[in-house]
C-alpha cells in the first residue's frame, strides 16, 4: 500500500523523523487556514500518489495568503500523470542548503536490507543511478544486526554528505531503518532529505510502501486506507476476499494457487495473448469462490474471454466442476469461458461438465490448447 507524500510524513514522526509541520487542505478555504497556522512562507503540495509533483507543477511556494489561494486554487483538481489531485498538504516552506536522497528497500537477491544515500538529491534516483552511479553510497544491512548510529555516520562519510549535516543525517538514518523495519515498510524514501540555511536535516518529502502482509500487526494502518481511488476491479476483488491484480488484457483469468495462475498468464501471453488480470482462487475453488471470482473478472469491461485453469491436487476435479457448474448458473458472464480441468477427479470432473457444454462454455484438455482457444475468442 503507497502512502501519500502527508501521511508517509506522518509515519515518519512515529519514528521521530524530523519534517515540516503542517496540514492537510481539500479546498482552497483550508488551504489558507492551514497556511495561516503553518506561517508564511509555505509551500503548498499536491497529495497524489505518483512522483514529479514539482515538475508538473504541483508544488508551489507561496509567501501570503492571497499567494497560498491562488496556488490551491491552481493544483486542486490538476491532472498530474493520470492521477487527479483532490487534497493537499500545506506546510511551512524550508530554506534549502542541501537536497540529499535517502532511502530503504528489500534487495531480494541479496536477501538483506538496502539503504541508498545520495548527497545528489532532488531529482529522481533513477536518473542518478544511470548518469552518475558513483553518487550513490549503497549499505547492505543484515536485519538480525540492524543499523547502529557508528555504521550510519560511516555511511553518511562516504555518501559526502556535507559536514555539518553529517551527525543530524546519520541520526535521521538510524530512525528512517528503524521505520523501515518495524513499520513493516516495502519502501522509506526521502527525496530530498534537505540540510536547511540553519543547519537542520529533515525530511521534505516522504515515499512510504507499506508491506501490506503485515497488516495483522498494525490495526493502525486502517486508517490510511483509501483517499485515492483504487482500480475498481481490485477494489470489488479486495471486498470478495480474492487474491487478485488487475492487468490491461482481454483474457480473464482464474486459477487454482499463484504458481498456475502465473504460469497461466505466461501461456497466455506464449500463444499472442493478453491477461487481463491475475487470479488466485486458491485451494478450494467451490461455487461462491469461483462465482465471485467470475463477478470481478465480469465487471471489467476489456475481458472478451475467460480462461479457467484448474490443477487438482488435494481439491478434487470433481469438487471444482460443481462449483463451476453452480457458479454459471449464479452469475451470467458476458464472455466465452474455456475451462481447462485437469488433476485428481479429472475424469468425474469433465464427466459432470460435459452436459453443461455450449459453444460460450468449452472445455479443452491442455493448458496450452486452452489458452490458445481463449485468445482466439478474445480477438
Ligand atoms: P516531488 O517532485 O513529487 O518529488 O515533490 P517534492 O516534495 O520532492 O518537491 C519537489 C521540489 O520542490 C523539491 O526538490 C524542492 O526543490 C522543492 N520544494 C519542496 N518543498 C520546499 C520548501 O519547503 N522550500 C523550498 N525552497 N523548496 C521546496
Ligand atoms: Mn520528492
Amino acid at each position: 500500500m503507497d502512502l501519500f507524500e502527508y501521511q508517509g510524513k506522518q509515519y515518519f514522526a512515529r519514528f521521530g523523523i524530523p519534517t515540516s509541520a503542517g496540514g492537510v487542505a481539500d479546498t482552497v478555504a483550508e488551504a489558507v487556514e492551514q497556511a495561516d497556522l503553518a506561517g508564511y512562507p509555505v509551500v503548498v503540495k499536491a497529495q497524489v500518489k505518483v512522483g514529479g509533483r514539482g515538475k508538473a507543477g504541483g508544488i508551489k511556494l507561496a509567501g501570503d495568503a492571497a499567494a497560498a489561494a491562488q496556488a490551491a486554487e491552481a493544483i486542486l483538481g490538476m491532472d498530474i500523470k493520470g492521477h487527479v489531485v483532490r487534497r493537499l498538504w500545506i506546510e511551512h516552506a524550508s530554506d534549502i542548503a542541501k537536497e540529499y536522497y535517502a532511502s530503504f528497500t528489500l534487495d531480494r537477491p541479496a536477501k538483506l536490507h538496502l539503504g541508498m544515500l545520495s548527497a545528489a538529491g532532488g531529482v529522481e534516483i533513477e536518473e542518478v543511478a544511470a548518469t552518475n552511479p558513483e553518487a550513490i553510497a549503497r549499505l547492505h544491512v543484515n536485519p538480525v544486526d540492524g543499523l547502529d548510529e557508528a555504521t550510519a555516520r560511516r555511511w553518511v562519510d562516504e555518501a559526502r554528505l556535507d559536514g555539518p549535516a553529517r551527525d543530524e543525517a546519520a541520526r535521521l538514518l538510524v530512525r528512517l531503518y528503524r521505520c523501515f523495519v518495524e513499520g513493516d515498510c516495502d519502501l522509506a524514501e526521502i527525496n530530498p532529505l534537505i540540510l536547511t540555511t540553519d543547519g537542520a536535516v529533515h525530511a521534505l518529502d516522504a515515499k512510504v510502501t507499506l508491506d501490506e502482509n503485515a497488516t495483522f500487526r498494525h490495526p493502525e494502518w486502517g486508517e490510511l486506507a483509501g483517499g485515492e481511488a483504487e482500480d475498481p476491479r481490485e477494489q470489488m476483488a479486495k471486498e470478495k476476499g480474492l487474491n487478485y491484480i488487475g492487468l490491461d488484457g482481454s483474457v480473464g483469468i482464474i486459477a487454482n494457487g499463484a504458481g498456475l495462475a502465473m504460469s497461466t498468464l505466461d501461456v497466455v501471453n506464449q500463444v499472442g495473448g493478453s491477461a487481463a488480470n491475475f487470479l488466485d482462487i486458491g485451494g478450494g475453488a467451490n461455487a461462491a469462490v469461483m462465482s465471485a471470482a467470475l463477478e470481478v473478472i465480469n465487471a471489467d469491461a476489456k475481458v472478451r474471454s475467460i480462461l479457467v485453469n484448474i490443477f487438482g491436487g488435494i481439491t478434487r476435479v470433481d469438487d471444482v466442476a460443481n462449483g463451476v457448474i453452480e457458479a454459471l448458473s449464479q452469475v451470467e458472464i458476458r464472455s466465452p469461458i474455456v475451462l481447462r480441468l485437469d488433476g485428481t477427479n479429472a475424469e468425474a470432473g469433465r464427466a459432470l461438465l460435459a452436459p453443461h457444454l455450449s459453444a460460450r462454455v468449452l472445455a479443452e484438455p491442455t493448458m496450452l490448447s486452452a489458452a490458445r482457444r481463449a485468445v482466439e475468442l478474445a480477438r
